[in-house]
């Protein structure tokens, strides 16, 4: 039987937890169906996350309408809705707070091509967002603006964003960003790396669209 969008926001969720890119209640999930879009609920532990404890919104939901929900959504259905309207190509999101992502979002850093493998989030770098507090508009609006038409950026003092059109490989570039933010992280510890020109980068973008099954290399 096919599984409802309730059911497989859920699984991504828990999936997420034991795998480590989140822990406890924190991060949140979402897909976009039409005009509305499916979210994790706020501040319940994922653990005891049932699907039907996943929130639906309208794509159009607003401050007053959240504020009268009986069952809340994520915290940061600002960001979710807001790329929604702003990302056509975008029907999936993951937030984290992955340590390694996290570590880096601290540092408030952006991660370059110091791999390849960073074009798989559609440029070559990954940026770090300015600060904003969690769940508001204006986290919202940096959010969008950092991310641009990329598939990841970082949060300041935080964590990571993960966008795509398949929720399952919203959750498979959850699980690259933190390989690669780990990786980053060592290199920062000796301080003395190489970087990929541009021109690499662009070599290796340009590949991108002809590797792998379509779900992960261009989605
Ligand atoms: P929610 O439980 O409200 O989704 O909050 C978790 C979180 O990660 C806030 O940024
Ligand atoms: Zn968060």
């Amino acid at each position: 039987m096919n599984k409802s969008v309730q059911e497989k926001i859920c699984e991504i969720s828990k999936k997420l937890l034991t795998h480590g890119l989140n822990h406890g209640a924190t991060g949140n999930v979402s897909v976009r169906i039409d005009n509305d879009f499916y979210i994790t609920p706020s501040g319940i532990a994922t653990e005891w996350m049932e699907a039907k404890d996943v929130v639906k919104c309208s794509l159009l939901i607003d401050e007053e309408e959240v504020s009268r929900m009986t069952k809340k959504p994520s915290s940061e259905w600002h960001f979710h809705q807001q790329v929604y309207q702003t990302r056509s190509d975008v029907n999936a999101i993951v937030h984290t707070h992955s340590p390694y992502a996290s570590a880096i979002s601290v540092l408030r850093k952006n991660i370059p091509a110091f791999h390849y493998m960073i074009a798989l989030f559609g440029g070559s770098e990954v940026r770090c967002s300015a600060y904003e507090i969690f769940g508001s508009r204006e986290l919202s609006q940096e959010i969008i603006k950092t991310l641009g038409p990329l598939k990841a950026c970082l949060i300041a003092n935080h964590g990571a964003v993960l966008v795509s059109n398949d929720l399952e490989n919203a959750f498979y570039l959850a699980q690259e960003l933190e390989h690669l933010a780990h990786q980053y992280l060592e290199l920062l510890k000796i301080g003395s790396f190489t970087l990929l020109s541009e021109d690499e980068m662009t070599e290796v973008l340009l590949k991108f669209k002809s590797y792998g099954p379509s779900s992960q290399a261009q989605d």
